[in-house]
Protein backbone atom coordinates (compact mmCIF):
# COMPACT_ATOMS: atom_id res chain seq x y z
CA UNK A 1 0.00 0.00 0.00
CA UNK A 2 1.28 3.16 -0.73
CA UNK A 3 0.17 6.95 0.20
CA UNK A 4 1.53 10.08 -0.74
CA UNK A 5 0.61 11.84 2.53
CA UNK A 6 1.01 9.87 5.61
CA UNK A 7 0.41 11.14 8.99
CA UNK A 8 1.20 8.54 12.08
CA UNK A 9 -0.78 9.95 15.28
CA UNK A 10 -4.45 11.01 15.32
CA UNK A 11 -4.76 12.97 18.27
CA UNK A 12 -5.14 16.99 17.26
CA UNK A 13 -2.05 17.20 15.82
CA UNK A 14 -2.14 14.38 13.41
CA UNK A 15 -6.65 14.71 12.34
CA UNK A 16 -5.44 17.99 11.52
CA UNK A 17 -2.76 17.83 9.62
CA UNK A 18 -4.70 14.81 7.99
CA UNK A 19 -7.64 16.93 7.32
CA UNK A 20 -6.18 20.09 6.00
CA UNK A 21 -3.81 17.80 3.64
CA UNK A 22 -7.43 16.09 2.42
CA UNK A 23 -8.79 19.58 2.00
CA UNK A 24 -5.77 20.99 -0.11
CA UNK A 25 -6.25 17.58 -2.27
CA UNK A 26 -3.43 15.51 -1.29
CA UNK A 27 -4.20 11.99 -1.10
CA UNK A 28 -3.74 10.89 2.94
CA UNK A 29 -3.65 7.77 5.04
CA UNK A 30 -3.66 8.64 8.84
CA UNK A 31 -2.56 5.60 11.04
CA UNK A 32 -3.64 5.72 14.71
CA UNK A 33 -3.33 2.95 17.23
CA UNK A 34 -6.52 3.12 19.24
CA UNK A 35 -9.81 2.50 17.87
CA UNK A 36 -10.62 6.49 17.93
CA UNK A 37 -9.70 9.14 16.75
CA UNK A 38 -8.66 12.18 19.40
CA UNK A 39 -5.83 11.48 20.78
CA UNK A 40 -4.83 12.36 24.38
CA UNK A 41 -6.59 15.92 24.48
CA UNK A 42 -9.84 14.33 23.80
CA UNK A 43 -9.62 10.62 24.88
CA UNK A 44 -7.91 11.31 28.08
CA UNK A 45 -6.89 15.10 28.59
CA UNK A 46 -8.97 18.11 27.67
CA UNK A 47 -11.69 17.43 27.32
CA UNK A 48 -12.56 15.11 29.89
CA UNK A 49 -10.65 16.76 32.44
CA UNK A 50 -12.85 20.00 30.90
CA UNK A 51 -15.96 18.26 31.53
CA UNK A 52 -15.31 17.37 34.87
CA UNK A 53 -13.76 21.01 36.10
CA UNK A 54 -17.07 22.36 34.41
CA UNK A 55 -18.80 19.75 37.55
CA UNK A 56 -16.17 21.20 39.90
CA UNK A 57 -16.87 24.61 39.02
CA UNK A 58 -20.92 24.26 39.64
CA UNK A 59 -20.21 22.53 42.66
CA UNK A 60 -18.27 25.67 44.08
CA UNK A 61 -20.83 27.93 42.82
CA UNK A 62 -23.34 26.00 44.53
CA UNK A 63 -21.30 26.05 48.10
CA UNK A 64 -20.77 30.09 47.23
CA UNK A 65 -24.67 30.71 46.21
CA UNK A 66 -25.10 29.55 50.15
CA UNK A 67 -22.20 31.49 51.87
CA UNK A 68 -22.59 34.55 49.83
CA UNK A 69 -26.54 34.80 48.40
CA UNK A 70 -28.41 33.19 51.11
CA UNK A 71 -29.57 30.40 48.44
CA UNK A 72 -29.38 26.62 49.77
CA UNK A 73 -29.39 23.93 47.48
CA UNK A 74 -29.03 21.30 50.48
CA UNK A 75 -25.85 18.32 49.95
CA UNK A 76 -24.79 17.15 46.91
CA UNK A 77 -25.31 13.83 45.94
CA UNK A 78 -22.85 12.42 43.52
CA UNK A 79 -23.97 9.52 41.39
CA UNK A 80 -20.54 8.86 40.09
CA UNK A 81 -22.20 6.27 37.30
CA UNK A 82 -23.64 8.73 35.58
CA UNK A 83 -20.88 11.26 36.46
CA UNK A 84 -18.37 8.76 34.72
CA UNK A 85 -21.12 7.97 31.79
CA UNK A 86 -21.85 11.65 30.97
CA UNK A 87 -17.83 11.99 30.81
CA UNK A 88 -17.75 9.56 28.31
CA UNK A 89 -20.70 10.20 26.58
CA UNK A 90 -18.96 13.68 25.63
CA UNK A 91 -15.80 12.13 24.51
CA UNK A 92 -18.06 8.99 22.20
CA UNK A 93 -20.17 12.21 20.45
CA UNK A 94 -16.66 14.39 19.31
CA UNK A 95 -14.70 10.52 18.54
CA UNK A 96 -17.36 9.96 16.45
CA UNK A 97 -17.85 13.09 14.66
CA UNK A 98 -13.73 13.37 13.93
CA UNK A 99 -14.72 9.49 12.08
CA UNK A 100 -17.49 10.95 9.92
CA UNK A 101 -15.37 14.32 9.21
CA UNK A 102 -12.68 11.21 8.52
CA UNK A 103 -15.13 9.81 6.29
CA UNK A 104 -16.29 12.52 4.51
CA UNK A 105 -13.06 14.33 3.15
CA UNK A 106 -11.61 10.29 1.97
CA UNK A 107 -9.03 10.38 4.21
CA UNK A 108 -8.04 6.81 4.51
CA UNK A 109 -7.54 5.52 8.56
CA UNK A 110 -6.00 2.96 9.37
CA UNK A 111 -5.79 1.56 12.83
CA UNK A 112 -2.17 0.19 13.76
CA UNK A 113 1.03 0.48 15.30
CA UNK A 114 3.08 2.13 13.14
CA UNK A 115 6.76 1.53 13.28
CA UNK A 116 9.50 2.94 10.67
CA UNK A 117 11.52 0.35 8.78
CA UNK A 118 12.96 3.43 6.80
CA UNK A 119 12.46 6.94 6.16
CA UNK A 120 9.59 5.93 3.57
CA UNK A 121 7.99 2.66 4.94
CA UNK A 122 5.88 2.35 7.73
CA UNK A 123 5.15 -1.23 9.38
CA UNK A 124 1.74 -1.81 10.59
CA UNK A 125 1.74 -3.28 13.48
CA UNK A 126 -1.84 -5.12 15.13
CA UNK A 127 -4.93 -6.93 14.00
CA UNK A 128 -7.77 -4.33 12.58
CA UNK A 129 -9.02 -5.09 9.30
CA UNK A 130 -8.05 -1.66 8.34
CA UNK A 131 -4.47 -3.23 8.15
CA UNK A 132 -3.20 -4.08 4.59
CA UNK A 133 -2.22 -8.24 4.11
CA UNK A 134 1.56 -6.64 2.95
CA UNK A 135 1.34 -5.28 6.70
CA UNK A 136 3.75 -2.39 5.11
CA UNK A 137 2.84 1.34 4.05
CA UNK A 138 5.10 3.68 2.06
CA UNK A 139 4.74 7.35 1.23
CA UNK A 140 6.88 9.99 -0.32
CA UNK A 141 6.18 12.24 3.42
CA UNK A 142 5.21 11.22 6.57
CA UNK A 143 4.13 14.18 9.67
CA UNK A 144 4.52 12.02 12.42
CA UNK A 145 2.75 13.17 15.33
CA UNK A 146 2.31 10.53 18.38
CA UNK A 147 2.20 13.05 20.64
CA UNK A 148 3.35 12.22 24.91
CA UNK A 149 2.90 9.97 27.70
CA UNK A 150 2.92 10.89 31.29
CA UNK A 151 6.53 10.93 32.92
CA UNK A 152 6.61 7.79 36.09
CA UNK A 153 9.26 8.06 38.07
CA UNK A 154 10.94 4.43 38.57
CA UNK A 155 10.66 5.06 42.34
CA UNK A 156 6.86 5.52 41.75
CA UNK A 157 6.26 2.77 39.93
CA UNK A 158 5.16 0.06 42.98
CA UNK A 159 2.28 -1.78 40.74
CA UNK A 160 -0.67 -0.40 42.65
CA UNK A 161 -3.85 0.70 40.64
CA UNK A 162 -4.07 3.17 43.98
CA UNK A 163 -1.07 5.03 42.63
CA UNK A 164 -2.36 6.69 39.21
CA UNK A 165 -0.86 8.99 36.21
CA UNK A 166 -3.78 11.66 34.51
CA UNK A 167 -5.45 8.55 32.82
CA UNK A 168 -6.26 6.97 36.24
CA UNK A 169 -7.15 10.21 37.42
CA UNK A 170 -9.79 10.61 34.41
CA UNK A 171 -11.31 7.27 34.99
CA UNK A 172 -12.50 8.79 38.57
CA UNK A 173 -12.74 4.68 40.07
CA UNK A 174 -14.43 5.99 43.26
CA UNK A 175 -14.19 9.23 45.20
CA UNK A 176 -11.61 8.62 47.63
CA UNK A 177 -11.66 10.00 51.18
CA UNK A 178 -8.06 11.08 50.79
CA UNK A 179 -5.41 11.89 47.55
CA UNK A 180 -1.86 12.93 47.44
CA UNK A 181 -1.27 14.74 43.92
CA UNK A 182 2.48 14.49 43.41
CA UNK A 183 3.42 18.31 41.02
CA UNK A 184 1.97 21.32 41.18
CA UNK A 185 1.66 22.04 37.74
CA UNK A 186 -1.32 22.05 34.94
CA UNK A 187 -2.41 18.03 35.62
CA UNK A 188 -2.18 18.54 39.79
CA UNK A 189 -4.10 21.64 40.16
CA UNK A 190 -7.06 21.02 37.98
CA UNK A 191 -7.55 17.13 38.73
CA UNK A 192 -6.79 17.88 42.47
CA UNK A 193 -9.48 20.25 42.28
CA UNK A 194 -11.63 18.25 40.47
CA UNK A 195 -11.59 15.45 43.47
CA UNK A 196 -11.45 18.22 46.15
CA UNK A 197 -14.72 19.59 44.97
CA UNK A 198 -15.99 16.02 44.79
CA UNK A 199 -15.49 15.29 48.79
CA UNK A 200 -12.28 14.01 48.52
CA UNK A 201 -9.31 15.77 51.42
CA UNK A 202 -6.46 16.52 48.61
CA UNK A 203 -2.90 17.43 49.62
CA UNK A 204 -0.48 18.34 46.96
CA UNK A 205 3.65 18.22 47.36
CA UNK A 206 5.72 19.99 44.42
CA UNK A 207 9.90 20.19 44.35
CA UNK A 208 9.86 23.30 43.47
CA UNK A 209 9.32 26.40 45.78
CA UNK A 210 6.50 27.58 44.31
CA UNK A 211 2.78 26.24 42.30
CA UNK A 212 2.87 26.08 38.26
CA UNK A 213 6.59 27.32 37.79
CA UNK A 214 5.99 28.55 34.46
CA UNK A 215 3.55 31.12 35.55
CA UNK A 216 4.61 34.49 36.24
CA UNK A 217 4.77 34.88 40.73
CA UNK A 218 1.72 37.41 40.85
CA UNK A 219 -0.78 35.61 38.95
CA UNK A 220 -0.52 32.27 40.95
CA UNK A 221 -0.83 34.33 44.10
CA UNK A 222 -4.54 34.32 44.10
CA UNK A 223 -5.12 30.56 42.56
CA UNK A 224 -2.65 29.44 45.65
CA UNK A 225 -4.61 31.26 48.74
CA UNK A 226 -8.04 29.75 47.01
CA UNK A 227 -6.44 26.46 46.61
CA UNK A 228 -4.66 26.69 50.43
CA UNK A 229 -8.82 26.96 51.31
CA UNK A 230 -9.94 24.17 48.68
CA UNK A 231 -7.29 21.47 49.75
CA UNK A 232 -7.56 22.61 53.60
CA UNK A 233 -3.65 24.24 54.15
CA UNK A 234 -1.92 20.38 52.25
CA UNK A 235 0.00 21.89 50.12
CA UNK A 236 3.65 21.06 50.66
CA UNK A 237 5.74 23.07 48.89
CA UNK A 238 9.72 22.70 47.95
CA UNK A 239 9.32 18.81 49.27
CA UNK A 240 10.29 15.57 48.14
CA UNK A 241 8.22 12.75 47.68
CA UNK A 242 11.12 9.57 48.59
CA UNK A 243 9.01 6.83 48.22
CA UNK A 244 5.74 5.36 47.90
CA UNK A 245 4.20 1.44 49.36
CA UNK A 246 1.27 -0.29 49.57
CA UNK A 247 0.37 -1.97 52.89
CA UNK A 248 -3.30 -2.71 53.66
CA UNK A 249 -5.23 -1.03 50.78
CA UNK A 250 -3.41 2.28 51.74
CA UNK A 251 -0.61 4.28 50.00
CA UNK A 252 2.05 5.18 52.38
CA UNK A 253 4.27 8.02 51.34
CA UNK A 254 7.72 8.90 52.79
CA UNK A 255 8.32 12.65 52.93
CA UNK A 256 11.55 13.88 52.34
CA UNK A 257 11.40 17.79 53.77
CA UNK A 258 12.66 20.29 53.56
CA UNK A 259 9.03 21.54 54.59
CA UNK A 260 7.56 18.40 55.28
CA UNK A 261 8.76 14.70 56.67
CA UNK A 262 7.71 11.57 57.62
CA UNK A 263 5.15 9.27 56.82
CA UNK A 264 1.48 9.77 55.87
CA UNK A 265 -1.14 7.61 54.50
CA UNK A 266 -3.36 8.16 51.43
CA UNK A 267 -6.13 6.26 49.68
CA UNK A 268 -4.61 7.39 46.37
CA UNK A 269 -2.08 9.23 44.59
CA UNK A 270 -1.86 11.49 41.71
CA UNK A 271 1.31 11.41 39.81
CA UNK A 272 1.25 14.26 37.62
CA UNK A 273 5.14 15.42 37.26
CA UNK A 274 5.04 16.11 33.44
CA UNK A 275 4.72 14.18 30.41
CA UNK A 276 7.60 12.73 28.03
CA UNK A 277 7.38 13.00 23.81
CA UNK A 278 6.32 9.68 22.38
CA UNK A 279 9.82 9.05 20.48
CA UNK A 280 10.90 5.77 21.46
CA UNK A 281 9.64 2.32 19.81
CA UNK A 282 8.96 4.27 17.00
CA UNK A 283 11.99 3.00 15.13
CA UNK A 284 13.44 6.50 14.33
CA UNK A 285 16.47 4.76 14.68
CA UNK A 286 16.01 3.47 11.17
CA UNK A 287 15.29 7.21 9.28
CA UNK A 288 17.58 10.26 9.85
CA UNK A 289 15.53 11.64 12.48
CA UNK A 290 17.67 13.03 15.44
CA UNK A 291 15.95 13.42 18.88
CA UNK A 292 17.46 16.32 21.84
CA UNK A 293 18.28 15.30 25.12
CA UNK A 294 14.47 15.01 26.08
CA UNK A 295 13.63 12.97 23.66
CA UNK A 296 11.50 15.50 21.43
CA UNK A 297 12.06 15.41 17.86
CA UNK A 298 14.24 18.16 16.71
CA UNK A 299 12.84 19.95 13.76
CA UNK A 300 13.18 23.28 11.96
CA UNK A 301 10.26 26.12 11.70
CA UNK A 302 8.64 24.55 8.50
CA UNK A 303 8.06 21.12 10.99
CA UNK A 304 11.01 19.50 8.62
CA UNK A 305 12.67 16.98 10.73
CA UNK A 306 16.73 16.06 9.96
CA UNK A 307 15.02 13.35 7.86
CA UNK A 308 13.78 14.89 4.09
CA UNK A 309 11.07 12.62 4.22
CA UNK A 310 9.52 13.16 7.50
CA UNK A 311 7.87 16.42 9.63
CA UNK A 312 6.92 16.10 13.01
CA UNK A 313 4.12 18.16 14.87
CA UNK A 314 3.10 18.29 18.38
CA UNK A 315 3.98 17.19 21.58
CA UNK A 316 6.42 15.25 20.01
CA UNK A 317 8.07 18.04 18.57
CA UNK A 318 8.54 19.82 21.56
CA UNK A 319 6.86 22.27 23.98
CA UNK A 320 4.88 23.71 24.68
CA UNK A 321 2.70 20.50 24.89
CA UNK A 322 -0.86 21.87 24.04
CA UNK A 323 -3.33 20.79 21.92
CA UNK A 324 -3.52 24.34 19.94
CA UNK A 325 -0.06 24.51 19.31
CA UNK A 326 -0.12 21.10 17.97
CA UNK A 327 -2.83 21.99 15.74
CA UNK A 328 -1.43 24.96 14.67
CA UNK A 329 1.88 22.85 13.82
CA UNK A 330 -0.01 20.75 11.64
CA UNK A 331 -1.29 23.63 9.14
CA UNK A 332 2.56 24.84 8.93
CA UNK A 333 3.65 20.93 8.27
CA UNK A 334 0.98 20.56 5.50
CA UNK A 335 2.01 24.23 3.92
CA UNK A 336 5.23 22.75 4.08
CA UNK A 337 4.69 19.32 2.42
CA UNK A 338 2.78 21.68 -0.76
CA UNK A 339 5.67 23.44 -0.54
CA UNK A 340 4.68 26.62 0.82
CA UNK A 341 7.23 29.00 2.58
CA UNK A 342 5.50 28.72 5.76
CA UNK A 343 6.66 28.83 9.45
CA UNK A 344 5.79 28.41 12.78
CA UNK A 345 6.68 32.02 14.09
CA UNK A 346 4.10 33.06 16.98
CA UNK A 347 4.84 35.69 19.36
CA UNK A 348 1.99 34.67 21.46
CA UNK A 349 0.46 30.75 22.30
CA UNK A 350 -1.29 31.26 25.01
CA UNK A 351 -1.62 28.91 28.29
CA UNK A 352 -4.65 28.38 30.20
CA UNK A 353 -4.84 26.97 33.67
CA UNK A 354 -8.26 25.96 34.13
CA UNK A 355 -8.67 25.66 38.06
CA UNK A 356 -10.67 28.41 40.03
CA UNK A 357 -9.80 30.83 39.42
CA UNK A 358 -8.31 30.30 35.73
CA UNK A 359 -5.30 31.28 34.91
CA UNK A 360 -4.28 32.87 31.86
CA UNK A 361 -1.17 33.98 29.92
CA UNK A 362 0.39 34.96 26.22
CA UNK A 363 3.55 36.54 24.70
CA UNK A 364 6.19 37.62 26.76
CA UNK A 365 5.74 36.92 30.85
CA UNK A 366 7.50 39.18 33.45
CA UNK A 367 9.73 36.41 34.41
CA UNK A 368 10.79 36.13 30.51
CA UNK A 369 11.44 40.01 30.23
CA UNK A 370 13.82 39.39 33.66
CA UNK A 371 15.79 36.55 32.23
CA UNK A 372 16.38 38.57 29.10
CA UNK A 373 16.87 41.95 30.71
CA UNK A 374 14.00 43.08 28.92
CA UNK A 375 12.56 46.79 30.20
CA UNK A 376 8.72 46.62 29.75
CA UNK A 377 6.07 49.21 31.46
CA UNK A 378 3.45 46.58 33.20
CA UNK A 379 -0.29 47.27 33.49
CA UNK A 380 -2.18 45.91 36.40
CA UNK A 381 -6.16 46.23 36.55
CA UNK A 382 -6.92 45.04 39.58
CA UNK A 383 -11.11 42.93 39.21
CA UNK A 384 -11.65 45.00 42.46
CA UNK A 385 -12.57 48.25 40.51
CA UNK A 386 -14.84 45.75 37.95
CA UNK A 387 -18.54 46.26 37.90
CA UNK A 388 -18.99 42.40 36.83
CA UNK A 389 -16.42 41.18 38.75
CA UNK A 390 -18.43 42.71 42.09
CA UNK A 391 -21.36 41.62 40.49
CA UNK A 392 -20.51 37.97 40.21
CA UNK A 393 -18.49 38.19 43.63
CA UNK A 394 -15.18 37.31 41.77
CA UNK A 395 -12.81 40.26 42.52
CA UNK A 396 -9.43 38.53 43.35
CA UNK A 397 -8.54 38.61 39.86
CA UNK A 398 -6.48 41.07 37.75
CA UNK A 399 -5.54 41.74 34.20
CA UNK A 400 -2.09 42.77 33.65
CA UNK A 401 -0.42 43.76 30.23
CA UNK A 402 3.22 43.81 29.13
CA UNK A 403 3.92 47.11 27.02
CA UNK A 404 6.89 47.95 25.34
CA UNK A 405 8.00 51.68 26.77
CA UNK A 406 9.01 53.38 23.83
CA UNK A 407 6.89 51.87 21.21
CA UNK A 408 3.92 51.16 23.17
CA UNK A 409 2.74 48.22 21.54
CA UNK A 410 1.96 44.60 23.55
CA UNK A 411 4.13 42.76 24.39
CA UNK A 412 2.47 40.19 26.78
CA UNK A 413 -0.64 39.53 29.33
CA UNK A 414 -1.68 37.60 32.09
CA UNK A 415 -5.22 37.17 33.10
CA UNK A 416 -5.96 35.68 37.03
CA UNK A 417 -9.49 35.25 37.66
CA UNK A 418 -13.03 33.65 36.76
CA UNK A 419 -13.23 32.67 32.66
CA UNK A 420 -9.74 34.09 32.25
CA UNK A 421 -9.41 31.50 29.36
CA UNK A 422 -11.88 33.01 27.15
CA UNK A 423 -10.72 36.47 28.33
CA UNK A 424 -7.04 35.48 26.63
CA UNK A 425 -8.12 35.57 23.00
CA UNK A 426 -8.26 39.26 22.39
CA UNK A 427 -4.87 39.45 23.72
CA UNK A 428 -3.58 36.87 21.48
CA UNK A 429 -4.65 38.76 18.57
CA UNK A 430 -3.59 42.08 20.20
CA UNK A 431 0.02 40.60 20.37
CA UNK A 432 -0.14 38.61 16.82
CA UNK A 433 -1.16 41.56 15.16
CA UNK A 434 1.65 44.28 17.04
CA UNK A 435 -0.99 46.32 18.88
CA UNK A 436 -0.51 49.45 20.45
CA UNK A 437 -1.91 49.72 23.63
CA UNK A 438 -4.00 52.86 22.41
CA UNK A 439 -5.48 50.15 20.01
CA UNK A 440 -7.49 48.17 22.75
CA UNK A 441 -8.06 51.17 24.80
CA UNK A 442 -10.05 53.36 21.19
CA UNK A 443 -11.75 49.97 20.79
CA UNK A 444 -15.29 49.87 22.80
CA UNK A 445 -15.66 47.07 24.99
CA UNK A 446 -19.00 46.12 26.84
CA UNK A 447 -20.16 46.72 30.02
CA UNK A 448 -20.33 44.86 32.04
CA UNK A 449 -18.14 42.01 30.83
CA UNK A 450 -14.81 40.72 32.70
CA UNK A 451 -13.22 41.57 28.86
CA UNK A 452 -13.07 45.56 29.89
CA UNK A 453 -10.63 44.70 32.39
CA UNK A 454 -8.07 44.45 29.10
CA UNK A 455 -9.09 47.91 28.12
CA UNK A 456 -8.92 49.18 31.42
CA UNK A 457 -5.71 47.79 32.08
CA UNK A 458 -4.58 50.00 28.89
CA UNK A 459 -6.41 53.41 30.15
CA UNK A 460 -4.33 52.96 33.41
CA UNK A 461 -1.32 52.48 31.88
CA UNK A 462 -1.86 55.94 29.96
CA UNK A 463 -3.23 57.51 32.97
CA UNK A 464 -7.40 57.76 32.03
CA UNK A 465 -8.74 55.36 33.91
CA UNK A 466 -11.99 56.01 35.05
CA UNK A 467 -12.30 53.83 37.71
CA UNK A 468 -8.89 54.38 39.26
CA UNK A 469 -6.89 57.83 39.79
CA UNK A 470 -3.61 57.30 38.67
CA UNK A 471 -0.95 60.78 37.15
CA UNK A 472 -1.58 60.59 33.75
CA UNK A 473 1.86 59.93 31.24
CA UNK A 474 3.37 62.65 29.68
P1 LIG B 1 -1.66 13.24 21.16
O1 LIG B 1 -2.93 13.92 21.44
O2 LIG B 1 -0.94 12.63 22.30
O3 LIG B 1 -1.98 12.14 20.05
C1 LIG B 1 -1.00 11.22 19.63
C2 LIG B 1 -1.71 10.05 18.99
O4 LIG B 1 -0.74 9.26 18.35
C3 LIG B 1 -2.42 9.15 19.98
O5 LIG B 1 -3.76 8.98 19.59
C4 LIG B 1 -1.64 7.84 19.94
O6 LIG B 1 -2.47 6.69 20.10
C5 LIG B 1 -1.07 7.89 18.53
N1 LIG B 1 0.16 7.11 18.37
C6 LIG B 1 1.28 7.17 19.12
N2 LIG B 1 2.21 6.34 18.63
C7 LIG B 1 1.67 5.74 17.55
C8 LIG B 1 2.15 4.79 16.60
N3 LIG B 1 3.39 4.28 16.67
N4 LIG B 1 1.31 4.38 15.62
C9 LIG B 1 0.05 4.89 15.52
N5 LIG B 1 -0.43 5.80 16.37
C10 LIG B 1 0.36 6.22 17.37
N6 LIG B 1 -3.72 20.84 26.20
C11 LIG B 1 -4.40 21.98 26.01
O7 LIG B 1 -4.07 22.73 25.08
N7 LIG B 1 -5.46 22.34 26.81
C12 LIG B 1 -5.87 21.56 27.83
O8 LIG B 1 -6.82 21.90 28.54
C13 LIG B 1 -5.17 20.34 28.07
N8 LIG B 1 -5.55 19.53 29.07
C14 LIG B 1 -4.89 18.33 29.25
C15 LIG B 1 -5.29 17.51 30.30
C16 LIG B 1 -4.63 16.32 30.53
C17 LIG B 1 -5.09 15.42 31.66
C18 LIG B 1 -3.57 15.92 29.67
C19 LIG B 1 -2.87 14.60 29.88
C20 LIG B 1 -3.16 16.74 28.63
C21 LIG B 1 -3.82 17.96 28.41
N9 LIG B 1 -3.43 18.83 27.40
C22 LIG B 1 -4.09 20.01 27.22
C23 LIG B 1 -2.31 18.51 26.49
C24 LIG B 1 -2.85 17.95 25.16
O9 LIG B 1 -3.61 16.81 25.41
C25 LIG B 1 -1.71 17.64 24.22
O10 LIG B 1 -0.89 18.78 24.07
C26 LIG B 1 -2.22 17.23 22.85
O11 LIG B 1 -3.05 16.11 22.94
C27 LIG B 1 -1.05 16.93 21.90
O12 LIG B 1 -1.55 16.54 20.66
P2 LIG B 1 -0.72 15.58 19.69
O13 LIG B 1 -1.55 15.45 18.47
O14 LIG B 1 0.66 16.09 19.57
O15 LIG B 1 -0.60 14.19 20.45
P1 LIG C 1 3.67 20.19 34.48
O1 LIG C 1 5.01 20.32 33.87
O2 LIG C 1 2.64 21.20 34.23
O3 LIG C 1 3.82 20.09 36.07
C1 LIG C 1 4.61 19.13 36.69
C2 LIG C 1 4.97 19.64 38.06
O4 LIG C 1 5.54 18.58 38.80
C3 LIG C 1 5.99 20.77 38.04
O5 LIG C 1 5.53 21.83 38.83
C4 LIG C 1 7.26 20.12 38.59
O6 LIG C 1 8.07 21.03 39.30
C5 LIG C 1 6.66 19.08 39.51
N1 LIG C 1 7.52 17.93 39.79
C6 LIG C 1 8.37 17.29 38.96
N2 LIG C 1 8.92 16.22 39.57
C7 LIG C 1 8.39 16.18 40.82
C8 LIG C 1 8.54 15.32 41.94
N3 LIG C 1 9.35 14.25 41.89
N4 LIG C 1 7.85 15.58 43.07
C9 LIG C 1 7.02 16.65 43.14
N5 LIG C 1 6.83 17.51 42.10
C10 LIG C 1 7.49 17.27 40.96
O7 LIG C 1 3.18 18.71 34.07
P2 LIG C 1 1.76 18.02 34.22
O8 LIG C 1 0.92 18.72 35.20
O9 LIG C 1 2.07 16.57 34.38
O10 LIG C 1 1.16 18.24 32.78
C11 LIG C 1 1.88 17.81 31.62
C12 LIG C 1 1.65 18.72 30.46
O11 LIG C 1 0.34 18.52 29.93
C13 LIG C 1 1.68 20.20 30.83
O12 LIG C 1 2.99 20.71 30.86
C14 LIG C 1 0.89 20.80 29.71
O13 LIG C 1 1.74 20.96 28.60
C15 LIG C 1 -0.15 19.73 29.42
N6 LIG C 1 -1.43 20.07 30.10
C16 LIG C 1 -2.05 21.24 29.77
C17 LIG C 1 -3.23 21.58 30.39
C18 LIG C 1 -3.90 22.87 30.01
O14 LIG C 1 -3.55 23.42 28.98
N7 LIG C 1 -4.83 23.37 30.79
C19 LIG C 1 -3.80 20.75 31.33
C20 LIG C 1 -3.15 19.56 31.64
C21 LIG C 1 -1.96 19.23 31.00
Amino acid sequence: MHSKLVVLGGGPGGYAAAFLAADEGLEVTLVEAESRLGGTCLLRGCIPSKALLHVARVVSEVRELRRDWGIEFGAAQIDLGMLRARKEKVIANLSGGLKQLAKRRNVRVIQARGVFENSTTLRLDGDHESIPAERQLTFEQCVIATGSLPAMPANFQIGSPRVMDSTGALALEDIPGSLLVVGGGYIGLEMGSVYASLGTKVSVVELTDTLLPGADRDLVAPLQRHLKHLFEERIFLGTKVGSLGERNGVIEVAFEGPNKFGTERYDRVLVAVGRRPNSRDLGLEHTQVQLDSRGFIRCDKQQRTTDPHLLAIGDVAGEPMLAHKASHEAKVAVETVQGHASSFDKAAIPAVVFTDPEIAWAGLTQDQAARDGRTVEVAVYPWLASGRAHAIGRTEGFTKWLIDPTTHRVLGCGIVGAGAGELIAEAVLAIEMGCEIQDITESVHPHPTLSETLMNAGELYLGHAVEFYKPKKA
